[in-house]
């Protein structure tokens, strides 16, 4: 039987990093827990693909192994691996999962208590301000406790009752062959109560649908798909469970001067063709406004100037990047007939030696000679 690629399994690129690879396993071993899929062999079956994927990509030898082997690199039936078919397996991978989170409390906790969702915003800015960093508002969707029953999503004046299923405990025990496990409770899905009389602006939720508002500090130098964390900013836990993170992912704007390159930035000079055979000098702009550049003479379309820290800084350290500017000659237009007269004139008297002014036509020919014979 052919394996599925582990990273493929967890949903992660193959330079993912620790965290990535720990968050993905979180999530998916969450989400095809047997507790919370009670009686589907499937998900069961996706549970282990999980677990195993995660146990090979989360200790760097066996990672180092599979990437340069693939699967016959690593043997998850090897010694250290857990094996086997029994629910114990899914227990401890169970306390793996929320003994981290929780500090230890997980596998005879509440299984019920999940971290909320972490959160993706994308926010569009200006390269000037990824250049110089910014501080921004940003509206998202959140809850929050509903302000007429507090929270409690019964009635006011009423109060939720002790689930009489789990007698509260949010968690029912259910015999499966030789083995007894835990379960959500499937009356009160692991709160533990029950709210006889809802109350009716929440319909019992304890919360209501709101908007809030939070500022995000863009460091300088961010560059496409730059992830900024808020931590905790994400949905809201269930049960207590701690709340997910918000990750702002920044887009630049195209700029109608500058095309970013990683730190560098680039952009066209356009100069007049008496400079470029003159030399001379051109202001040109920068993100820190104008700058001088001096024109060599005999200077030709495509040749770059570099200027040295006017690109972008690096988003971890203090160096900057450079500004690389493009020469383009430009034929001139709008001639007056003074200005044609001259032209005229200067072509007239370069006629007997125009190889000798101009390299590129001279270069042509050569090659056109060579071809020819
Ligand atoms: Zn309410
Ligand atoms: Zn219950």
């Amino acid at each position: 039987m052919s394996k599925r690629d582990y990273y493929d399994t967890l949903g992660v690129n193959r330079d993912a990093s620790d965290d990535d690879i720990k968050k993905a396993y979180r999530k998916l071993a969450m989400k095809h827990h047997p507790d919370r899929n009670p009686d589907s062999k499937e998900a069961e079956d996706k549970f282990k693909e999980v677990k195993e994927a995660y146990e090979i990509l989360s200790d760097g030898q066996k990672r180092a192994a599979y990437d340069q082997f693939g699967h016959a690199g690593v043997d998850p039936n090897a010694a250290g691996a857990r094996g086997g078919q029994g629910f114990g397996d899914f227990a401890d991978a169970f306390s793996d999962i929320f003994g981290d989170i929780f500090g230890g409390r997980g596998g005879g906790g509440r299984s019920n208590v999940y971290r909320g969702a972490d959160l993706r915003y994308n926010m569009e800015i200006s390269l000037e301000e990824a250049a110089r960093g910014c501080e921004k508002q940003i509206r998202i969707p959140s809850h929050e406790n509903c302000d007429v029953c507090h929270g409690s999503g019964a009635k006011p004046g009423t109060q939720p009752k002790t689930c009489p299923t789990c007698g509260g405990h949010g968690q029912v025990r259910v015999s499966q062959g030789f083995f007894s496990i835990q379960q959500t409770c499937p009356t009160c899905h692991g709160s533990g109560k029950q709210i006889t009389d809802p109350c009716h602006k929440c319909h019992g939720a304890g919360q209501v649908k709101t908007h809030k508002t939070l500022n995000v500090k863009i460091p300088p130098g961010v560059d496409e798909g730059d992830r900024i964390r808020l931590s905790g900013e994400g949905e809201a836990g269930q049960n207590g469970g701690p709340a997910g993170d918000l990750y702002v992912v920044t887009h630049i704007k195209a700029h109608p001067v500058f095309q970013r390159d990683g730190m560098d930035l680039h952009c066209e000079m356009p100069i007049s063709f008496a400079t470029a055979a003159l030399g001379g000098e051109v202001e040109i702009p920068t993100l820190d406004g104008l700058a001088k550049v001096k024109i060599a003479a005999e200077t030709q379309s495509g040749r770059q100037y570099r200027l040295r820290g006017k690109g972008i800084k690096s988003v971890r350290g203090s160096d900057y990047g450079d500004l690389l500017c493009h020469v383009v000659v430009e034929t001139p237009i709008n001639l007056t007939e003074r200005q044609k007269e001259l032209l005229r004139e200067f072509e007239a008297i370069s006629q007997g030696d125009t190889a000798m002014h101009n390299p590129r036509a001279k270069s042509f020919m050569d090659k056109l000679k060579d071809f020819f014979g």
